[in-house]
């Protein structure tokens, strides 16, 4: 399945939304009416405080929230919304498949997070900035190098967003500027203006 391709925003609003998870605040993802990360089977993993107060299984780290098959149990088929938006988890509220998209993060076969794929594949972006350029070149060389080492989903895709989020703004704009005389020195050899340095 493919989907109408549709604008994720910036490099720089994504990391910026991302950014704003880590202080508590929750992510405003433009998922214009996708439920698909409620339906993935992914992990939801619950504080004690959300273990007291909604239905929970033991998982591999504490409490996660209880699903239908792949569904998560909060979710409502009928109306096709979360039935406690509002007091949904907090891994609910960090969640943004933008970062995992932007890492490339892809569920290859049928395991959890693969009704995601088509989502990821249909955000397209653009670069205006230097930081944005910086944040596509740490994204790209540093986390999915790491993914690739590390395997593609779960914990590593959360450690290789934190490569990305914890790197200076000021770092990731000097790598953007870096990057971009690379390309246009690149593109001059290439255009036969210019020897290989
Ligand atoms: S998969 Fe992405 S776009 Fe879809 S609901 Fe989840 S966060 Fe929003
Ligand atoms: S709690 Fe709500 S937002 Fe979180 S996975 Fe379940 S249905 Fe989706």
């Amino acid at each position: 399945m493919s989907l109408t391709p549709r604008q994720a925003g910036t490099p720089s609003e994504i990391m910026e939304e991302n950014r704003r998870a880590l202080r508590g605040k929750p992510v405003r993802v433009p998922c214009a009416g996708c439920t698909a990360c409620c339906r993935a089977g992914l992990p939801i993993n619950l504080s004690p405080e959300e273990a007291a107060r909604l239905p929970n299984v033991r998982g591999p780290f504490g409490p996660m929230l209880r699903k239908r098959g792949r569904v998560c149990e909060m979710f409502d088929e009928a109306r096709e919304l979360c039935s406690i938006y509002a007091t949904r988890p907090v891994a609910c509220r960090e969640f943004d498949c933008r970062l995992q998209w932007l890492l490339g993060t892809r569920v290859t076969d049928n395991g959890s997070g693969a009704e995601i794929n088509p989502v990821l594949a249909a955000w397209r972006t653009h670069a205006r900035t230097d930081l944005d350029r910086g944040i596509i070149a740490v994204a790209w060389i540093e986390g999915r190098r790491y993914l690739r080492q590390l395997g593609d989903i779960g914990l590593s895709a959360i450690f290789a967003a934190q490569i990305v989020l914890r790197t200076k703004p000021s770092t990731l704009e000097r790598l953007g500027r870096e990057y971009a005389a690379q390309a246009r020195e690149v593109e001059r050899v290439l255009n036969g203006e210019a020897a290989l340095p």
